[in-house]
């Protein structure tokens, strides 16, 4: 029993040391993956094409400023996700003491393991690793080796957990990623088509190779991205991370569910100039204390509700 339990967590030691080192990598494939993009839809297809005058120069022009724009903003996404902390728990971190509850101390009734229920939200949960105690909605993760604050999941692609912090650019990032990739799927189709044509394709063997990559790649990431993009519209309006969403199965009633409107908010923020940008003003973040991580508004009502 002892043993078998060993050997897991080895295997989970070998995998998360696994993942760490794929770190810089994934970064190299992404960028990767926009450099061929770029050489695809810029270099060898629309940008020569912008100077054959007529309307060959304004189809160029409809694709070459939105793939820019889309692009800038994919980047900053990006890398405002891979570069934001996604919340750490403050040191010493103790939660506001409950006096209706009677609840003087924090860890009467908590339970002392890595494992919550849905139910432990209103209890301090105890993290044994970190030897501290959770704030609510924070997890554990065993790639960072630290508890994260209202932790989503450990993303492989940006080499870091989502979390309070950086969740909204995560959203962000697929976002226009989706948008991006969409649009170099939609205008290298034409010349992906032309392939399998009889008449001959101008062209080298090289520029030709990679423009069919770059179709393949970017309708291959419109397709998943568009199925991840789905799903978290979906915890997005029910105010719930996918490790929640994983946990609270049985639960029909969700304590952090305030109405679709709200639930954006809580991710968003509250001013609309901010939302398509990865950012927050600094009002919302004086105002909402969502998005510093530590504290959740929950349903008026539901302290009175049986759990
Ligand atoms: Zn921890
Ligand atoms: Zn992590």
């Amino acid at each position: 029993m002892h043993r078998s339990r060993a050997v897991m967590a080895w295997n989970v030691f070998k995998f998360c040391t696994a993942l760490r080192g794929l770190g810089s990598i994934m970064i190299l494939l992404v960028l990767g993956v926009v450099g061929v993009t770029y050489y695809a839809v810029v270099l060898n297809n629309y940008g020569p094409a912008l100077y054959d005058g007529g309307i060959d120069s304004l189809v160029s022009l409809a694709v070459l400023i939105p793939f820019h724009s889309l692009l800038v903003m994919l980047l900053w996404s990006y890398f405002s996700v891979v570069l934001t902390d996604p919340g750490s728990v403050p040191p010493n971190w103790r939660p506001a003491i409950d006096e209706e509850r009677g609840e003087a101390d924090p860890l009467n009734g908590s339970e002392f393991s890595g494992v919550q229920s849905d139910q432990s939200n209103q209890r301090i949960r105890y993290c044994r690793k970190c030897n501290q105690l959770k704030p609510p909605r924070c997890h554990h993760c065993s790639v960072c080796g630290r508890c994260v604050l209202k932790m989503d999941h450990h993303c492989v692609w940006v080499v870091n957990c989502v979390g309070a912090l950086n969740y909204k650019y995560f959203l962000l990032f697929l976002f226009y990623t989706f948008l991006e990739t969409s649009l170099v799927t939609l205008s290298l189709s034409p010349h992906f088509i032309a392939f399998f044509s009889d008449g001959e394709i101008p062209g080298t063997p090289g520029t030709l190779a990679t423009t069919f990559l770059a179709f393949v790649l970017n309708l291959a990431f419109a397709l998943s991205v568009l199925g991840f993009l789905i799903m978290h519209i979906s915890l997005v309006s029910a105010n719930t991370t996918t490790i929640e969403a994983y946990e609270k199965k049985t639960t029909p009633k969700w304590r952090y569910d305030l109405g679709r409107k709200k639930n954006f908010e809580q991710v968003f923020g509250a001013d609309k100039r901010y939302w398509f940008i990865p950012t927050y003003s600094d009002d919302d973040l004086r105002r909402m204390p969502a998005l510093q991580g530590l504290e959740y508004p929950s349903k008026p009502d539901f302290d009175s509700q049986e759990f």
